[in-house]
């Protein structure tokens, strides 16, 4: 029978109907019958339903349970509250030094000799290999088979997996994007027949929108590695730093080619940042891919196509940690089974290959360890010397009077454990004036100067001008803070500047916020929440506040305690407090008469009405836009954020809202009639906001009487 399942895993036809665990797995693994195979727990085999996330939790914790291998830690939770898992496994000897094994792999210095005795290799610790599976919930195929593989090195007695796992610890994230897993398994499950349907067409194949490739928000968590914004990917950064491994991989699926591909992508869209080394290693490890899957009769490919140039992808971002990232691409089955050219293909098919390379990277990172640690090792001096040699020292980040949009920006520096301290002098660079309490100095010769620079650098010339698809990522412009090199190493203080806001005059008789910064839009939303009476400034002012005069740019917000006859002044002077405290510049105005420009009591002052967003949605829009503009909604201000879908929208009266959003997409289906709707509702003072596409059929609506007619535009849509 062992013979047979041995001979069966050469043939392709075989690995279509694979089934038990056992039946996936190498016929050499000698399975421990103590540890619990996946259906065992599930009730049905790997690959014949889409794997829910709580009953993938629920086999890991059966499996840590069982397995004195395995440990299993709770990293975080997705928005939907879904546990963010890390499996660290390893041998039994090991498990019980996990941290001094660690330590030791990231050259702790605290370590003492007695301990470093006690550590698994001498020259530096475990190999370090970290398997990350399904950042985007459709492409499920690899969470499955996170199942099978962590199973497999529970369950082998096999002499191959005992000296893999005394010398190495493997980490496995199941599934990157537990949202989004969930979303499509559901959809792929109750479509699912008794006999499997392989026709492309058929509903099980064509999720809905907004698909399961994202999270809740529906960002695409693959592009969130350097930007930091989910809680899936603050998490992960953590572990990440934590474990720094030398491998690790990133399992997905793709949808236009045959074969399965494997990094390297295409050598010249390479991120220039990443060392050479990095290529080669690369490629060594692509051997055991190739080797693998051949044995399987299974098509691949490789140096094509996809590339390594963005560091917030997960298969680049290692490249610039000293550690190899591989972008694993597994053809996409979208269900139970799909005719492709090259026939029928199964889910089984596909969770056979992921395992496949999840299997060979461990052999070849094994078989490469030597090259591994050398290449992590020389990794962050190979920066630090590149670091050495630039023409400038240090970067210098100023707050653009707006420290919580500063402390934003620093808090990815933090979570990337990049180094900074507050500026001590005052300097000018062109236009800009950087002031102690406003700014900050990044050295650029740091442990993580590799991260850094890609994290600074505005990069305007390209070897090859060929993206998947993000180019540029230049973190304080997208923080829209002012920054510069520095050609010396300014003064610097210890501690942290804190607010400039002045303490709150509890008996002034109004406040003002400056509109530019990051949290005002949610205090304006509090406020309003509240009944609040709230005024915003159409000109620009300057007002005596405290000792000082203080100009405030038109947009500020004004809030004036006589005029509140809802609200007691205490109550709003505690929401006032609480945003100062968390980092809001707010300052309390001596008089309702200013200094320069407009007073208070003049018709400059609107009060400002409250905001009733609608964003259109549906499969004609982009779902990244509309999530966005929901989460930013939703999350950052606090305001509710109905989105309707495009084909729901005759039903829609749009006199009940102020602003309608419409993302990047498709709206030609929208009827004149509902177009002359949404004319009269703008001619009634409602704010249109239309992104990319939308901006062209936005051009289209016919703001003419009916004695003079619009003429016909010209097509402008895809153009913008
Ligand atoms: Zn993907």
């Amino acid at each position: 029978m062992r013979i047979l399942t041995g001979l069966c895993l050469l043939l392709l036809a075989c690995a279509a109907s694979a089934r038990t665990a056992q039946e996936y797995l190498p016929p050499d693994s000698n399975l421990d019958p103590g540890i619990p195979a996946p259906e065992s727990v599930l009730g049905w085999d790997v690959g014949d339903w889409h794997v829910s996330h709580d009953k993938l939790v629920q086999y890991m914790q059966a499996l840590a349970t069982a397995s004195p291998r395995i440990s299993v830690k709770v990293i975080g939770y997705t928005h939907e509250q879904r546990p963010l898992l890390q499996l660290a496994i390893t041998s039994e000897a090991n498990q019980q030094k996990l941290e001094s094994l660690r330590l030791t792999h990231l050259g702790a210095a605290h370590l003492d000799a007695a301990q470093r005795d006690a550590t698994l290799l001498d020259d530096g610790g475990p190999l370090v290999v970290w398997l990350g599976y399904s950042i985007h919930g459709d492409e499920p195929s690899g969470s499955n088979s996170s199942m099978l593989v962590a199973y497999y090195l529970a369950a082998s007695r096999s002499a191959w997996v005992e000296e893999l796992l005394a010398g190495s610890v493997v980490l496995i994230d199941p599934a990157i994007n537990p949202d989004g897993l969930n979303r499509f398994a559901s959809w792929a499950n109750s479509n699912a027949g008794k006999e499997p349907v392989s026709d492309p067409v058929t509903r099980q194949h064509m999720q809905p929108w907004p698909k399961g490739r994202t999270n809740h928000y529906w960002f695409d968590l693959n592009r969130d590695w350097l930007p930091l914004v989910q809680p899936e990917s603050r998490a992960r950064i953590v572990e990440y730093h934590r474990w720094l491994p030398h491998v690790l991989t990133d399992h997905h699926e793709q949808g236009q080619y045959p074969g399965f591909f494997f990094q390297p992508g295409v050598p010249s869209r390479q991120n220039p940042l990443t060392p050479p080394e990095n290529l080669e290693l690369t490629r060594s490890l692509a051997v055991f891919h190739s080797e693998a899957l051949d044995a399987a009769g299974q098509p691949h490919f490789t140096e094509e196509v996809f590339d390594d140039f963005y560091y917030g992808k997960g298969s680049t971002f290692p490249d610039i940690n000293g550690s190899i990232g591989i972008l694993f691409e597994q053809r996409a089955i979208r269900g139970q089974e799909i005719l492709t050219s090259n026939g029928t293909e199964t889910f089984r098919m596909a969770v056979a290959n992921q395992l496949r390379v999840s299997l060979s990277t461990l052999k070849g990172a094994w078989a490469l360890r030597g090259r591994l640690f050398d290449y992590q090792t020389g990794f962050a001096r190979t920066m630090q010397e590149r670091a050495g040699n630039k023409s400038f020292r240090a970067w210098v980040v100023g707050d653009d009077a707006d420290p919580a949009r500063a402390r934003a920006f620093l808090d990815v520096l933090d979570l990337h454990h990049i180094q900074y301290q507050p500026l001590g002098e005052t300097f000018r660079a062109g236009d800009e004036e950087f002031t102690p309490g406003h700014a900050w100095v990044i050295p650029a010769r740091q442990r993580q100067a590799g991260l850094l620079e890609a994290i600074m650098e505005q990069r305007t010339e390209f070897r090859d001008e060929t993206f998947y698809d993000v180019s540029a990522w230049t973190l304080p412009l997208a923080y829209n803070l002012p920054f510069t090199t520095l050609s010396r190493t300014p003064a610097t203080q210890e501690t942290s500047p804190v607010s400039s806001g002045i303490p709150l005059d509890r008996d002034a008789p109004a406040w003002a916020v400056p509109w530019n910064q990051l949290d005002a839009p949610a205090l304006l939303q509090k406020l309003l929440d509240a009944g609040v009476k709230v005024r915003t400034s159409i000109k620009p002012f300057s007002a005596q506040t405290g000792n000082n005069l203080q100009a405030f740019s038109a947009g500020s917000l004004v809030i004036q305690a006589g005029i509140q006859e809802n609200n007691s002044t205490s109550d709003i002077l505690d929401t006032l407090d609480e945003a100062a405290h968390s980092g809001l510049d707010i300052f309390a105005l001596k008089s309702t008469v200013t200094s320069v420009g407009p007073d208070l009591g003049s018709g400059h002052f609107p009060i400002i009405k409250p905001v009733k967003p609608l964003i259109i949605g549906g499969r004609e829009t982009s779902s990244y836009g509309a999530g966005e503009a929901w989460y930013l909604l939703d999350q950052r201000l606090g305001l509710a954020a109905p989105i309707v879908e495009l084909d729901r929208l005759e039903e829609i009266d749009f006199s009940g809202y102020t602003h309608l959003l419409l993302p990047d997409g498709d709206f030609a289906a929208i009827s004149e009639i509902q177009k002359e709707n949404i004319t009269r509702w703008i001619k009634g003072g409602g704010v249109l906001i239309a992104i990319n596409r939308a901006a062209g059929w936005a051009q289209e609506l016919c703001f003419q009487s009916e004695e003079t007619p619009c003429e016909p535009v010209e097509e402008t849509r895809g153009k913008t």
